[in-house]
């Protein structure tokens, strides 16, 4: 198996759950891209384009931007030269069919990833996100990201672990913790080695 293989990862969980913060952490340490589907989409609404514009009003009420507009950005991204290596995609897949529009048009093999899910009860991620306080963080949006995750992204926890990817890990305690868990499980990989 090839070293950029086993830097695939993917990082899933509910809102909340730290996946951004982890990413930033294990990107900079692995020296692998950090590719968050939420934090381009904000960047392009912060600019006013066409697609931000649409995707904000999407994001401010808590729903999931189109599986289409999404495709193509994780889509472009991946092609860059940065993620040969391999990439740590954070917010993306979020439904199955996203999942399978992974694989199918981006080649990228289901079995191939690590699927890191942190697991964070839903007590706690409310509480972290009302700290956080990003626009999309209001409570009553947030109560609707939480359905969104447990209609259309949680089913891709059993879609991972069927596919022998997924790497369940314990989303509580410490920033430093978790992230001492998610190194643990990614021993081998390293994307500086050639
Ligand atoms: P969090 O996971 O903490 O809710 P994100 O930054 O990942 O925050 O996502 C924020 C918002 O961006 C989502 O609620 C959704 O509207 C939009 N978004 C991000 N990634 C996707 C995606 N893969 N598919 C559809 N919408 C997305």
């Amino acid at each position: 198996m090839s070293l950029a293989h086993a830097c695939r990862i993917v990082l899933l969980g509910p809102p909340g759950a730290g996946k951004g913060t982890q990413a930033q952490k294990l990107a900079r340490r692995l020296g692998i891209p950090h590719i968050s589907t939420g934090a381009i989409l904000r960047a392009e609404a912060a600019r006013g384009t066409d697609l931000g514009r649409r995707a904000a009003a999407l994001m401010e009420r808590g729903e999931l931007v189109p599986d289409d507009v999404v495709l193509e950005i994780v889509q472009a991204r991946l092609e860059q030269d940065d993620c040969r290596r391999g990439f740590i995609l954070d917010g993306f897949p979020r439904s199955l069919a996203q999942a399978e529009a992974l694989e199918r048009e981006c080649g990228v093999a289901s079995a191939g990833l690590r699927v890191l899910s942190l697991d964070v009860p839903s007590e706690e991620l409310v509480k972290r996100m009302v700290l956080r306080g990003r626009k999309d963080d209001r409570e009553d949006v947030i109560r609707a990201r939480l359905e969104v995750y447990r209609q259309q992204t949680e089913p891709l926890i059993a879609f991972y672990r069927e596919r022998g990817a997924l790497v369940p890990i314990d989303g509580i305690g410490s920033t430093e913790e978790v992230f001492e868990r998610l190194m643990v499980q990614l021993g081998s990989c390293d994307g500086r080695a050639s």
